[in-house]
């Protein structure tokens, strides 16, 4: 049995939430192994929407333009009746992008190739995926994490300060500290599958009997290939055939005129939709991200974003607590994301019983741009009170360079550094992982006042995850120093 006491974190799972944290501490200097159970990559398109405010991460990690590559914009939905005729909905509002909002609609990604986007990151960044070696327990000895793989080389130990549970919903490690899942079963079940077929144009997206819950079946043609999404709800219990004959047999049973022949069934999976959350995120130093610590159905299609999101939070903690700052920067996590879950469950759901009825439309609360963190302890109460208020996601503005030249504040919050906005010229003194810019006619920014919404003389941070930490006015100098001193690590002038 080998041992490797050198691993800061241990992540144990490469799915969305695992592979986004691993590109994020790479690219902070974090050590760190992420290993996965699976021989190789998962080859299904499972999680196939990407919502604007991951869209909005994703070009934070390098990765937005490849995503979009890769992916195409949601094509209209085409619904049958049962007489043969149909009529064409946009299952979303146009929503145009908006200097505020660079992504505004969602786009159409099959979870396999968001994730060896990822994976292509990771290794620029100098990381890889470790596949066939799985998590078979976890001790935490006093001194730090001890956690036992089993893999094609046998058993390890690998020793680690922190472990994290990106191990899906079956999340072995949740089960390993007892936390409870509570929540409920919906009573329903579903295939999904990734299939190849005659008989269907692939410029629509097909749903036939909506409102059946018996008999609806859809075909959403992937992007960039030969390869449809097929969802349909199936009965609860019961044997499922996703051969190439099973598969067949089952779109013959539900459609009127069988014109449709599989020729190849890619993946398959059938699975019976829950929503459940976590009671805890964090045991010790053992986290839990993404669907190991919250499931939910498909309908918002917010499970991947939530994910990503989740291990986006977590990961510039991580970092900044392992060179130094407080270990209580630890605890926001859960704080901050067990309630951005809860609430996702109820959206979830809620869509879950329109869908039944065939009546489903995805408004703007499941593009995720106005989820934020105002009650968090991270949240700086300001004197500010107009505006935009901490804990908000801080949206994108187009601006004006020293040099004339345009200028998008999101390029400048790129990375993983806090921002410091000064209206006006900023006497902080320089320390790393901060990034100053000045906003005035001497500034770095020569415009922005208007579109930032700074008061005037105002200080304002912005967390390395996109999220206002503070509002600080111009005589509240120790107020900033105080803060930076939760969140970075110390730093003597
Ligand atoms: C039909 C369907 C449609 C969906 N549509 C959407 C959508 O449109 N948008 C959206 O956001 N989400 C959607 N989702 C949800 C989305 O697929 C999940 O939320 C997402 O995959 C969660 O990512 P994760 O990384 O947390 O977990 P997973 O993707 O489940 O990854 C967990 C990984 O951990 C590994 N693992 C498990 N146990 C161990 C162990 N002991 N040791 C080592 N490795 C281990 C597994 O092999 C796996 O690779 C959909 C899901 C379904 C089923």
């Amino acid at each position: 049995m080998q041992s490797d006491p050198n691993v800061d974190v241990l992540i144990v799972g490469a799915g969305a939430a695992g592979l986004t944290l691993a590109v994020d501490l790479a690219r902070r200097g974090v050590t760190f192994r992420l290993i996965d159970r699976l021989d190789g990559p998962f080859q299904g398109s499972r999680g196939k929407g990407i919502q604007p405010r991951t869209l909005e991460v994703f070009e934070d990690l390098g990765i937005v333009d490849r995503i979009a590559a890769v992916g195409s914009p949601y094509p209209t939905q085409r619904v049958y009746g049962i007489d043969g005729g149909f009529k064409d909905v946009q299952e979303f509002s146009n929503v145009p992008m908006t200097d505020a909002e660079p992504y505004g609609m969602p786009l159409l990604v099959p979870q396999f190739r968001t994730e060896a986007v990822l994976r292509d990151r990771l290794v620029e960044l100098g990381g890889r995926v470790e596949y066939g070696v799985g998590l078979v327990s976890v001790v935490d000895d006093g001194g730090g994490i001890v956690a036992g793989v089993a893999g094609l080389e046998g058993r390890q130990t690998i020793r680690c300060q922190y472990l994290i549970g990106a191990d899906g919903g079956r999340s072995f490690i949740r089960r390993a500290l007892a936390v409870e899942f509570p929540g409920k079963t919906l009573g329903v079940r579903a295939i999904v599958a990734d299939i190849e077929i005659d008989g269907l144009g692939r410029d629509v997206w097909h749903r036939f009997n909506e409102g059946d819950m018996a008999r609806q079946i859809s075909f959403c043609p992937l992007p960039h290939g030969d390869v449809f999404q097929l969802q349909a709800p199936i009965a609860l219990d019961g044997d499922v055939d996703l051969s190439v004959a099973g598969v067949q047999a089952f779109i013959d049973e539900r459609l009127p005129t069988p014109a449709i022949r599989v020729r190849a069934v890619h993946w398959a999976s059938a699975y019976a939709m829950n929503a459940r959350l976590a009671e805890r995120y964090r045991v010790g130093n053992i986290f839990l991200v993404g669907d190991a610590a919250h499931i939910h159905p498909p309908t918002g299609g917010q499970g991947l974003n939530t994910s990503v999101q989740d291990a986006y939070n977590l990961g510039w903690k991580l970092a900044a607590v392992l060179a130094g700052a407080p270990e209580t920067l630890l605890d926001t996590y859960e704080e901050e994301r067990r309630p951005i879950a809860a609430a996702m469950l109820g959206l979830a759901t809620g869509l879950l019983d329109k869908a039944k009825h065939g009546d489903m439309r995805r408004g703007r609360d499941v593009r995720q741009l106005d989820l934020g963190y105002r009650g968090s302890s991270l949240a700086f109460r300001t004197k500010l009170a107009d505006g935009i208020q901490p804990g908000d996601r801080m949206p994108d503005a187009v601006l004006q360079g020293a040099a004339g030249q345009p200028r998008r504040l999101y390029d400048l919050l790129a990375g993983p550094h806090w921002t410091m906005l000064a209206a006006g010229n900023a006497d902080e003194p320089a320390r790393p992982g901060l990034n100053v810019v000045t906003i005035g006619r001497e500034g770095q920014l020569l415009n922005g006042n208007g579109q930032l919404g700074l008061a005037t003389g105002e200080r304002r941070l912005i967390r390395p995850d996109g999220y206002v930490g503070g509002r600080f006015s111009a005589d509240e100098t120790d107020a900033i120093t105080r803060y930076l001193a939760q969140v970075l690590p110390p730093h003597r002038s």
